[in-house]
């Protein structure tokens, strides 16, 4: 199983952390043991002294393919959940302005939390509202219609490169109001009103 995430898909954020907006997807990966199954623990992690939260919208894909066209695309997924993409901004910042990619700072173990997973035919092709509130206090709120690349072009996107396979998964981007947790914190994660996520801090 392969985890793909997307950087800079919400114009707001990329202008938050004075980032371009991009022209074409940023694409990165996670290992399979960077996921952390919604309702468990995170544990903080000594190495980083500032680790943010992203909550975002995850497709599962659903069936196998490589050069996937436009028009295809939306066959190849049904299933969406949420998920946090846990960074260690400190170390990622570090590597950033070194021009050396990214890995430790976004891939370590426990980084990918996943909630369960909705069918998509529930919100008759709605654009999906999701929310993030920490400690009772809402900190991110997104839409997918204002993602830069929606769905559809970010699955035709990586499977010019890779073959996508049954089960992997595309965390695709945060909205503006990334910030830092601390232990004891707590993050909810809601799709439209439904609360998908929980996670407290370690
Ligand atoms: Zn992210």
């Amino acid at each position: 199983m392969k985890i793909f995430c997307i950087g800079r898909n919400y114009a707001e954020h990329a202008k938050e952390l004075n980032n371009a907006v991009p022209t074409k997807p940023l694409i990165f990966m996670k290992p399979a043991t960077a996921l952390l199954l919604d309702g468990k623990p995170f544990f903080y992690p000594e190495f980083t002294k500032n680790l943010h939260y992203e909550l975002e919208v995850v497709v599962k894909i659903a069936k196998n393919g490589k050069h996937i066209q436009p028009k295809f695309a939306a066959n190849y997924y049904d299933r969406i959940a949420l998920g946090i993409d846990f960074t260690a901004r400190d170390l990622q910042d570090e590597l950033k302005g070194k021009g050396q990619p990214w890995e430790i700072a976004k891939g370590f173990d426990g980084s990918a939390v996943l909630t369960e997973f909705v069918p998509l035919a529930d919100f008759e092709g709605k654009p999906l509202e999701f929310s993030l509130q920490k400690n009772g206090e809402t900190v991110q709120q997104g839409n997918t219609s204002d993602m830069i690349f929606n769905f559809d072009t970010l699955i035709c996107y990586i499977s010019q490169f890779f073959t996508l396979q049954q089960g992997d998964l595309i965390y695709t981007g945060t909205p503006a109001g990334v910030g830092a947790v601390r232990i004891g914190d707590k993050l909810e994660g809601f799709l439209f009103d439904k609360k998908l996520l929980h996670c407290e801090i370690k």
